[in-house]
């Protein structure tokens, strides 16, 4: 029962594991309603994270840019901010302006939130202007993760203040894809729990034709809710905070004294329960019969397919959160999740895995800060028979001639990213079965006289 965290064979990182800390913070924004994001550095990181999200949502993402040049790199960004602001403005008309730092600006030293209230004293006392979030994040001493948590963080402290208590519940839901989110929104309503979800991306990244172009596109949580968050009575935090950090659930529960959940992503039957039991708790009501009827799918369906999961082999890689509840749902199947791999540094994934390696008598290979090179490397050691991650593990799989089973983000070479559902009892049986018949197909792909059932 130990956990192996042997050292790296090599100092440099090629291809990390990770992507860069405005992108989380762009998709939080996506998630608000009548947002634009705006990246404060050079266009081309603006441009690298417009390709990078609609790869993935196969939707139209506008995403701003302050456009820094030589000169503003020497002299200060705050003429470029300034400008961009007024081009959103006048193009947009947005009702809130999240603008996130890139490294070009961090570097520098930009005093983001001053440049921000020189902007708004300079502006005529009755004009009309759009909420402006800051939220710091330097790409170099952070990934996606803490930028999309750092993002939610800035929202949450922007609006939330004390207001009379009201029974209502804010869901936080970590960087899941928009289906997790419709799928969060039908249980909570299950639950006949009043509630918000920050932040709601499910029809904004994932939406319907348009007559027209949208700028800004419908749906997202709305800044009337945001400004409410602080009479709300609980929270629900899915995922686990990094360690000495301080999450938006956590700034409302000491600021505002709401009760606070926290519970791993539910993927699989345990934890599945886990996060039922909450809504159970606040809601005082037991799970409807659909859903009990789907945990009940489930399980019959974990008997069904035993014999073709038992100590078949994984590699896991991605977010720490997503990494940590898939190991823990494959552990459920008889599935060994030979390696389990992030390239975040804040110690979740080895403390979650810690506890399932406990848990199953397991000895469980856990890296955090890793990159695709070196999940290579420990990979073509123990032999896996599948990868499940995102689709930067493609090249890795078609080396080790295994197959890829796809999961989080980004998904850029197949379609449907976004509609991927991974979370509750019905996310996890769309997800086994996918992975038994993986399985399957792999194994009549390298028989040498087929298998066929006549
Ligand atoms: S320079 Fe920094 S912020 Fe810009 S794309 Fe690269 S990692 Fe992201």
């Amino acid at each position: 029962m130990k956990m192996q965290t042997t050292a790296p064979s090599h100092t440099a990182t090629s291809n990390p594991c990770k992507l860069c800390s405005p992108l989380g913070a762009c998709l939080v924004f996506k998630g608000i309603k009548g947002a634009l994001p705006l990246l404060h550095g050079s266009q081309g990181c603006a441009t690298y994270i417009r390709r990078y999200l609609i790869s993935h949502y196969k939707e139209p993402i506008d995403i701003a840019s302050s456009n820094f040049t030589e000169t503003t790199t020497v002299f200060g960004g705050k003429n470029n901010l300034t400008n961009a602001l007024k081009n959103i403005c006048t193009q947009y008309t947005p009702e809130l302006i999240g603008v996130a730092t890139t490294c070009l600006s961090e570097t520098i030293g930009d005093d983001v939130p001053q440049y921000l209230r020189e902007f708004k004293s300079e502006q005529e006392p009755n004009a009309r202007l759009p909420h402006i979030v800051p939220v710091s994040t330097p790409s170099y001493q952070g990934t996606h993760m803490d930028g999309f948590h750092a993002a939610i963080k800035s929202l949450v402290t922007y609006f939330a203040a004390p207001l009379p208590r009201t029974q209502r519940v804010v869901l936080f839901p970590n960087m899941v894809s928009s289906a997790d989110i419709r799928y969060l929104k039908e249980l909570l309503a299950d639950f006949a729990l009043d509630h918000i979800i920050l932040p709601d991306y499910s029809c904004t990244l994932d939406g319907g034709p348009w007559d027209g172009y949208q700028k800004i596109p419908s749906g997202g949580t709305s800044v009337e809710d945001l400004a409410k968050l602080g009479g709300f009575a609980f929270a629900i935090e899915l995922g686990r905070s990094p360690a000495g950090q301080e999450s938006a659930s956590a700034y409302l529960e000491h600021k505002f004294t709401l009760k606070r959940y926290t519970t791993g992503l539910p993927i699989g039957i345990q934890a599945t329960d886990e996060f039922m039991q909450i809504l159970e708790t606040i809601s005082r009501q037991s799970p409807p019969q659909a859903i009990r009827e789907e945990r009940g799918r489930l399980l019959d369906a974990y008997a069904d397919a035993h014999k073709y999961c038992f100590e078949k082999k994984a590699v896991v890689f991605g977010e720490a959160d997503m990494v940590a509840a898939m190991a823990g749902f494959l552990l459920e199947t008889g599935i060994i999740p030979v390696l389990c791999a992030t390239g975040s540094h804040n110690g979740i994934l080895k403390a979650e895995l810690e506890k399932l390696s406990c848990q199953s008598g397991r000895s469980l290979e856990v890296r955090e800060g890793v990159d695709f090179e070196e999940i290579h490397d420990i990979s073509r050691k123990l032999k896996p028979d599948f990868m499940l991650g995102n689709s930067k593990g493609y090249s890795i799989a078609r080396k080790l001639g295994i197959p890829l089973v796809r999961v989080g983000f980004p998904i850029h070479d197949r379609i449907g990213g976004q509609r991927i559902l991974h979370l509750g009892y019905r996310g996890t049986q769309q997800l086994f079965d996918r992975i038994v018949n993986t399985i399957i197909e792999n194994t009549q792909a390298q028989s040498p006289v087929g298998y066929t059932y006549m």
